[in-house]
């Protein structure tokens, strides 16, 4: 096998994660012996550790290290980014879609790379709002664009399963910088994405 992907997960801070989560358990009323729950509290551990992979992360540098010089001065889209984060008020999960768009100024990077800044800032305890000029920051930063664009998506579930119970709401946040606070850009942009919009 040539490819082999390893995870790997601090073991001071597991350990203590796992003492704490089954303290948690037991504080909610169950009981971190029984069979089923043996487990339980590693896996939450490791878990939380993936979930929150993103402080290790530096968005800049990804984008850094793909820069490529390219006399592009179109309108260039990445939609439908898929997104996990978790609410930092409730530490429970809202999940969406990004889109983002930037007008290149002499430098693009990867698609892919844009997806993974996404991710980096995802994987963080987050607000919605936060997220959204994060992306928008590191992009502008980087690249120097002539614009660039963020719209978020998300369900969050601190909504929908506790409080007000909203299970059908969406909500949009969005960060527009340099061309895209035109509204013709903007617009395009828009009707691009809209399609997937709700
Ligand atoms: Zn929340």
């Amino acid at each position: 096998m040539a490819y082999k992907k390893v995870e790997h997960f601090d073991e001071h801070v597991t350990k203590c994660l796992i003492k704490n989560y089954r303290e948690t358990i037991d504080l909610l009323g169950e009981d971190a012996n029984r069979e089923g729950l043996i487990k339980t509290p590693e896996r939450i551990a490791k878990a939380m550790q993936f979930i929150t992979q993103g402080y290790g992360v530096d968005a800049k540098a990804i984008l850094n290290s793909a820069k490529f010089h390219e006399e592009i001065s179109e309108m260039i889209v990445v939609k439908d980014i898929e997104l996990y984060s978790m609410c930092e008020h409730h530490m429970l999960p809202f999940f969406g879609k990004a889109h983002v768009a930037y007008i290149p100024n002499g430098w693009i990077t990867g698609l892919s790379k844009i997806a993974r800044v996404v991710d980096v800032y995802a994987r963080r305890l987050q607000v919605q709002e936060r997220l959204t000029t994060e992306i928008l920051d590191a992009i502008k930063e980087t690249l120097n664009p002539i614009g660039v664009a963020v719209v978020i998506e998300a369900n969050h579930l601190c909504m929908m399963m506790r409080g007000v119970q909203k299970q059908n709401s969406v909500t949009t946040t969005s960060a527009f910088d340099g061309e895209f606070m035109k509204n013709p850009t903007r617009s395009e942009f828009l009707k691009l994405i809209s399609s997937t919009l709700h």
